[in-house]
């Protein structure tokens, strides 16, 4: 077995959901790992332009289930069918209008929901197909379907299985870079819907997908493991000093997280104007092992091939400086 890419890509981690003792949706949640259904769409579904689908799995485990609304369809009764639809659009739109790239794949790819899957389920994720949305139990998790930072994250992965030669092995560095590549553009997606400046935004991942007894978001790229931003258990370090070896890939995300969020922030406006760009760029730059020097040396590398000036190519090394990396 290749270890290309993720696996089913979930947006909350085991780690998490035990320690919050959700075990059944932690059991569930393992056991989609090892059924990753295949990658793309047949050529005939293949349309020009946005082609979302939402469907409504009714508390059950088998996908993609009831057809609910389709593209340029009424909106329906279910706000979790419109959020889901909403959502994909948006994420459709940041990356034709902003980055150029037609859906996930850059061939059109059309985007398939579903929405209540299984009872109580805490977790959305991506199977390599489609999109899946669990209601949260409502004690530890609210809804997943309507955080537009959870669903870029997601169908980022798919960009990336596509767009960084032969995927990012979901393991150690290359595994957290292929973590921290969905916060980036689901970060982004979420400020360029929100009209916000890299100054503004919160830079919050999952904010509000949480019940509030139990935490506001699952990550902060700004101050990675900052618990009063986040939740008790927030373990990421924001630089290299504190990487865990063996760690899950969802902590150490934190370090290529702050790199982003710091180059960002020193390129300064929209972080989609200049930030989003060169890291958009240094993707087919990666090999699938690349580790976290690899990704600063094609951040940088990027920035030079898109004209960026002396100063704003010096902000992207010094992003990376700032966390350890180099
Ligand atoms: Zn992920």
């Amino acid at each position: 077995m290749t270890p290309t890419a993720c696996p089913v890509c979930l947006i909350v981690p085991s780690r998490v959901l035990l320690e919050l003792k959700d075990v059944r949706s932690a059991l569930i949640s393992e056991q989609l790992r090892g059924h990753r259904a295949g990658v793309g769409a047949p050529a005939s579904l293949v349309a020009a332009g946005r082609q979302r689908a939402v469907y409504d799995a009714r508390h059950h485990a088998k996908l993609p289930g009831k057809l609910t609304r389709s593209e340029g369809g009424a909106a329906s009764d279910d706000p979790a069918v419109n959020a889901a639809y909403d959502s994909s659009g948006a994420t459709y739109d940041f990356y034709q209008t902003v980055l150029g790239r037609s859906s996930v794949d850059d061939a059109g790819l059309p985007l398939k929901s579903t929405v209540h899957y299984e009872r109580d389920f805490n977790n959305a994720f991506w199977n390599g197909r489609q999109m899946v949305y669990g209601d949260g139990d409502g004690q530890l998790f609210v809804g997943f379907a309507g955080a537009l930072d959870v669903v870029a994250h997601e169908l980022t992965h798919g960009v990336t299985q596509h767009r960084v030669p032969g995927g990012l092995d979901y393991a150690e560095e290359s595994g957290a870079l292929n973590e921290s590549i969905s916060d980036v553009f689901g970060s982004v997606v979420k400020q360029w819907k929100l009209g916000q400046t890299a100054a503004q935004a919160d830079w919050l991942i999952g904010a509000g997908i949480m019940a509030p007894a139990v935490g506001k978001a699952l990550r902060s790229m700004k101050d990675p493991g900052n618990t009063a931003l986040t939740w008790s258990g927030d373990d990421q370090p924001g630089n290299m000093s504190g990487y865990v070896q063996g760690g899950d890939v969802h902590t150490n995300s934190g370090i290529p997280n702050r790199a982003f969020y710091l180059a960002a922030t020193a390129l300064g406006g929209n972080s989609w104007d200049k930030a989003a760009k060169v890291w958009y760029a240094a993707l087919p730059m990666l090999t699938p092992a690349a580790t976290f020097k690899d990704v600063a040396k094609a951040t940088q590398a990027a920035a030079a091939q898109l004209g960026l000036s002396a100063a704003d190519q010096a902000a992207v090394k010094a992003a990376w400086k700032g966390v350890g990396v180099i």
